[in-house]
């Protein structure tokens, strides 16, 4: 679409549009919500053969949902960077990739099929070198989709902490007082017993433990970045 800047684009290929009510995009749609096993940016796909949906995947191993707390966005990696730094959001696990491993491990020819994309804009290189290897005739995603679809309004959807209430266990001091800041700030309340989560400073840093859990979902290491770490940590537990 033109004044789209996308951050990769091979040679020779555009993106294609469809509206979101597309039979083949509301197919992408369903196969994000079952199947996407990236809590923070899901993403859903489906190859369409001969006008008919003959694969279907999501992003994160097509694992679907699960509590993963991911080092690129406790980081703050920017965009189409970090990958190296997370299993599950390996360019392998890319929705692409896992719906042309999901149709070669069914026998299915990818080659001048289609792909419908609901969940991302654009497709990052490697995904886009298995796909012209396999011979993937176009990508479609939604006409809106660098809007409905940038980090901002996703994150928004996603980052959203599924619990209410956190025990910051530092002892008192400056540390204590910007965790709680920072706890408060995304909508949660520090208690003293009996938390949803306790932060807990450790030998190697500081441990975030979800109730009940037998090991800390993270560990964000010391620093002057801690504090924004451990929000971010927060927010995706
Ligand atoms: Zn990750
Ligand atoms: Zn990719």
């Amino acid at each position: 679409m033109p004044g789209i800047e996308y951050p990769y684009l091979p040679q020779g290929r555009e993106m294609k549009y469809v509206a979101s009510d597309h039979p083949f995009m509301v197919e992408a749609a369903l196969a994000r919500e079952e199947l996407a096993g990236d809590p923070s940016f899901p993403v859903g796909i489906v190859m369409v053969k001969d006008g008919v949906v003959v694969a279907r995947a999501g992003n994160g191993f097509s694992r679907g949902r699960q509590v993963h707390v991911c080092p690129r966005l406790v980081l703050e990696s920017p965009t189409g960077t970090g990958y190296e730094l997370c299993g599950l959001h390996d360019a392998s696990g890319h929705a692409e990739q896992q719906v042309l491993e999901g149709a070669r491990a069914a026998v299915i020819e990818p080659r001048g099929s289609d792909l419908y994309l609901f969940g991302h804009w654009w497709c990052c290189e490697p995904c886009w070198d298995a796909m012209i290897e396999a011979g993937i005739r176009d990508v479609y995603v939604v006409a809106d989709a660098h809007e409905r679809f940038s980090r901002e309004l996703v994150y928004a959807q996603t980052l959203k902490p599924s619990f209410k209430t956190v025990a910051i266990e530092v002892g008192d001091g400056i540390l204590r007082d910007e965790l709680a800041e920072v706890v408060e700030e995304i909508g949660l309340r520090v208690v003293e017993n009996d938390a949803d989560v306790r932060c807990v400073m450790g030998d190697r840093g500081m441990e975030c433990w979800p109730r009940g859990s037998k090991s800390a979902a993270y560990t964000v290491q010391g620093g002057e970045w801690m504090v924004r770490q451990v929000r971010n940590v927060l927010r995706q537990l």
